[in-house]
């Protein structure tokens, strides 16, 4: 199937050409038909596989300029939040008021824009406080799309989803997208979506194309060995996972000690700080990322080719959200996992939990002595809101 048999408008076939995107990918095959019908959709793919531009399509042929706000997109976080918004400012050519409503700037710059909104994306909590302060009218939203749905539940923020959703028409148009499809999210669907029609892309991660290994070390020697890979494994660009706020401080902190320039992205920076990372990152002027995953979740950051994991995640499925961030579109990539005696217990969780996963066990190289601060790392795990 081709873009120009699933029954879009000339205009957007036209900047669909020009974006350069030659055939469809498969959930966007599956799913941009029924929703150009207006049906409700819940859309299961994976990271990477193009969900964004599946619901864009909706958007962009049934909403109509200076008409008022009449579609809204929830997101889990604020860079996803602006990602999704700028691919549909260009998917719209332009001919929409798109805004990107998201906490941690000033609220009252956004109050002026949402008078002129034909499309809102928005972080679930700003977008509250708006509708607590009537300065958002949903009374003409005609799609909705809760995007990330799996992880906007795993963030805590179904309450204030659920709020939302409530206050939006009864007879619109639902759109959910979601890398995997927990029981949560089909208690949600029950809840609020007539007569779905499920779809699915491709499941998380092409395992031909993804190579995993892991390295069993000591704690005390983590860094070295993290360091030591960094300077001689071939590599793009780069993220490095880590569970928590301090650790992702701990270790862009002794990478710059050791020669390595790392920028850091977690939930505690500033909005204008974390913006000003991800450019620079997009950009290739920085290799290496190190972040939590709260940070990085949704983020499409092209040309990733290694994450490692500096700590193991404590959710199974966080891992395959990070894996998710290489071998993107075809590309290859390698997940290299530096596992200590903290690590085994979630480790094991993943292993279990996939078992079609081959991680093939690696030795340990000779390491050299590294230049290490003296602030501490965590080997606990903060709870999810304080990454
Ligand atoms: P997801 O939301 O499923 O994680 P995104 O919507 O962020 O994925 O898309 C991932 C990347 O793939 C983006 O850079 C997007 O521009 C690109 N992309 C989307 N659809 C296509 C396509 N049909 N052909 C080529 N690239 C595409
Ligand atoms: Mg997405």
């Amino acid at each position: 199937m081709k873009f120009k048999d699933m029954g879009l408008s000339p205009q957007l076939l036209d900047t669909i050409n020009r974006m350069n995107y030659i055939t469809p990918t498969l959930i966007q095959m599956k799913s941009i038909p029924h929703i150009l019908k207006g049906n409700n959709v819940v859309g299961e793919s994976a990271t990477g596989s193009g969900k964004t531009l599946a619901f864009g399509c909706g958007i962009v042929e049934r909403v109509l300029p200076k008409k008022g706000l009449q579609a809204l997109i929830l997101t889990p976080t604020r860079e996803l939040c602006q990602q999704v918004k700028e691919e549909l400012r260009v998917l719209s050519n332009g001919n929409l008021n798109i805004l990107a409503v998201y906490g941690g700037v000033s609220i009252n710059k956004q109050i002026s824009k949402l008078d002129i909104a034909e499309v809102v994306v928005a972080t679930p909590g700003r977008l509250l406080d708006h509708i607590n302060r009537n300065t958002v009218n949903l009374s003409q939203v005609k799609i909705l799309v809760l995007d990330e749905a799996d992880r906007m539940l795993d963030m805590g923020f179904i309450d204030d989803v659920e709020k939302i959703v409530q206050r939006t028409p009864k007879n619109k148009q639902t759109l959910f997208f979601s890398a995997t499809i927990s029981f949560e999210i089909e208690d949600i669907i029950e809840k609020y979506m007539n007569n779905p029609i499920t779809v699915s892309g491709i499941k998380m991660v092409d395992p031909s194309k993804l190579k995993q290994v892991y390295y069993d070390i000591s704690k005390n020697m983590k860094l070295a060995l993290l360091v030591h890979l960094l300077k001689h494994e071939r590599s793009g660009l780069v993220m490095v996972f880590c569970n928590t706020r301090r650790n992702v401080d701990f270790v862009v902190k002794n990478l710059r000690i050791n020669g390595l320039y790392a920028i850091a992205i977690h939930g505690g920076l500033t909005q204008n700080k974390r913006s000003r990372t991800m450019d620079s990152f997009n950009e290739s002027k920085v290799h290496i990322l190190v972040c939590t995953d709260v940070a990085s979740r949704g983020l499409h950051i092209e040309n990733v080719s290694h994450i490692y994991n500096y700590d193991v995640p404590h959710d199974a499925k966080d891992y395959v959200h990070r894996i998710g961030r290489t071998a993107r579109a075809g590309e290859e990539g390698k997940v290299i996992n530096v596992l200590c005696e903290f690590d085994h217990d979630n480790f094991r969780k993943i292993r279990d939990r996939y078992s079609e996963f081959s991680i093939e066990c690696f030795d340990t190289p000779y390491l050299k002595r590294v230049n290490m601060t003296s602030s501490r790392e965590d080997h606990d795990n903060y709870p999810r809101w304080h990454r």
